[in-house]
């Protein structure tokens, strides 16, 4: 099975990078610090000392009960959206990766909820993938934050 691992679209990532509102109604904050993490649109890694987009985004089309609100990083300039049948290479030092199964609805699959090496992302992915009720994966920090999403390809 091919699969495909995505940074969030490009009309989003845009329009957040443009100042639109995210998904508690705030102005995205643009500041250098506030951490080391990926911009999740392109899935460059951004330092603590490069400036940033900083916002609350919810992944998914509607609010339903299972829709978390979570912050993440952009480039404040436009970059190229990530996608691409394996994850980047930093992947291999999230410690741990959390992966995730969505149905169509948008709900959680609670069978599907791995806690894996970075190493092993690309592996349960795919595996989870192979269950024809999974719509697509999250692959989220040990803090919960989503990196990004994992379709059939
Ligand atoms: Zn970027």
């Amino acid at each position: 099975m091919k699969v495909l691992f995505r940074g969030i679209e490009t009309s989003v990532a845009r329009a957040f990078q443009r100042g639109e509102r995210d998904a508690h109604g705030q102005r995205p904050l643009v500041q250098t610090g506030a951490g080391l993490g990926p911009c999740r649109h392109c899935l460059e890694i951004l330092t603590e000392d490069q400036e940033k987009v900083i916002l609350a985004f919810m992944p998914f089309a509607t609010p339903q009960p299972y829709a978390e609100i979570g912050p993440i990083f952009l480039h404040p300039g436009e970059c190229s959206r990530y996608e691409a049948p394996e994850p980047p290479g930093w992947f291999e030092h999230l410690e741990p990766a959390v992966l995730r199964g969505y149905d169509e609805r948008d709900w959680i699959r609670y069978d599907t909820g791995a806690v894996v090496e970075g190493c092993d992302v690309s592996a349960t992915a795919h595996s989870i993938l192979e269950d024809p009720h999974v719509a697509y994966v999250h692959v989220r920090s040990r803090f919960g934050c989503l990196q990004c999403r994992v379709d059939r390809g």
